[in-house]
């Protein structure tokens, strides 16, 4: 069946608040788990606080040349929302304020967001990385964006891309029919320029996140299986592999519920809570504007439209770093995803 977003669909599941709902209170067991707070607590984080921005992340929109099963972002085609202009100048003067380390750039699919290599120009500097998180289809799907690579090469960009798997049953059962096949293509095209390959300084990643209603495996060891694997099967190389824990929220929510399994899912994250992974959640050094300024604690929370705590500074153009930095983190059900087994973020395991 096609996978179409929430929102096109008028689904229930389009409004945060019934997801934070369900969370909390659809079933007896999911009315009786833990909170998460409870936990932190136990492990002397409650409330839990910012270390600082190191790492400035930017959804530039929700658009996407694809529609996965499992998108927290709810992204696809049909989605229009784009940063404008004027929030991404916004951007700009926060990024040299603090003076960012690292500036993350996401989606929907970045790369087609019309001001995206104008955008990337003006606050490339030496020194400063730039991460751009590719779905990887979009660099070979449409001619329009086939340079892209040489830009991001040009650029010195660190290329992060999502593969669920290094086959294509599992890798089109989640992202699409065709999926595996374009991202070798394109995963080949960048190794051709030198990302992955080694003394290039070139950056290349992948991103796994489970197919199914399960936590990611040792990161370490499925690493190794992806190296072995891309290369014997394609000759692709890479430098490292980040595994994610898919959230609750949004359409893999959806297939939780769908498929019978979220009581037993949220069990599963509650039960593996881990307090050395609690202590290191992105949230704490990371700042995410949303693409319409607003400000939040990370992706999810994004998504799930429960913005900063910070009354001063909810919105980039009001944008302050000291007063964001003493903060309370706003938390909620879904951040056991974060916290169970070795950790999970948009830089892989924690832990
Ligand atoms: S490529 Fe990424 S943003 Fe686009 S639909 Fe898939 S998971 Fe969502
Ligand atoms: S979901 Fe967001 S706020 Fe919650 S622990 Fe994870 S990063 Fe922090």
């Amino acid at each position: 069946m096609k996978v179409t977003s929430l929102a096109s669909r008028g689904h229930a599941l389009k409004d945060p608040r019934e997801q934070l709902r369900i969370l909390n209170e659809e079933t007896p067991v999911l009315a009786t788990l833990p909170r998460f707070g409870q936990m932190l607590g136990q492990s002397g984080l409650y409330p839990l606080k910012p270390t600082g921005i190191d790492i400035f992340q930017m959804n530039l929109g929700y658009l996407c040349n694809m529609t996965c099963k499992h998108c927290h972002v709810d992204a696809g085609p049909d989605r229009k929302e784009l940063m404008t202009r004027e929030n991404l100048e916004h951007c700009i003067r926060a990024i040299e304020e603090i003076d960012a380390h690292t500036v993350d750039l996401t989606g929907g699919a970045p790369e087609m967001h019309p001001d995206f290599q104008w955008f990337v120009e003006r606050i490339s500097k030496p020194g400063r990385t730039i991460i751009v998180r590719s779905n990887l289809t979009i660099l070979v799907t449409n001619p329009k964006y086939r340079a892209f690579p040489e830009f991001f090469k040009k650029q010195g960009l660190q290329v992060t891309c999502s593969l669920p798997f290094y086959n294509k049953f599992t890798t089109d059962k989640q992202r699409g029919e065709g999926t595996y096949d374009r991202s070798v293509e394109a995963l080949l095209d960048l190794n051709r320029i030198g990302y992955g390959q080694p003394g290039t300084g070139l950056e290349l990643n992948l991103v796994y996140n489970p197919a199914g209603a399960f936590l990611p495996a040792d990161q370490a060891s499925l690493e190794a299986d992806f190296k072995a694997n891309l290369q014997r099967k394609h000759g692709i190389v890479f430098n490292n592999l980040f595994t994610i824990t898919n959230l609750p929220i949004s359409r893999y929510l959806e297939f939780l519920l769908m498929s019978g399994n979220l009581d037993e899912y949220m069990q599963k994250l509650v039960n593996a809570y881990n307090p050395a992974a609690a202590a290191g959640v992105m949230c704490r050094n990371t700042i995410s504007v949303a693409w319409n300024g607003i400000l939040y604690d990370c992706d999810f929370n994004q998504m799930l439209e429960i913005p900063v705590a910070s009354a001063g500074s909810r919105h980039i153009r009001d944008f302050d770093a000291d007063t964001l930095n003493q903060r309370e983190i706003v938390i909620n059900q879904h951040c056991f995803g974060c916290t169970a087994g070795a950790g999970s973020s948009c830089g892989g395991a924690t832990t």
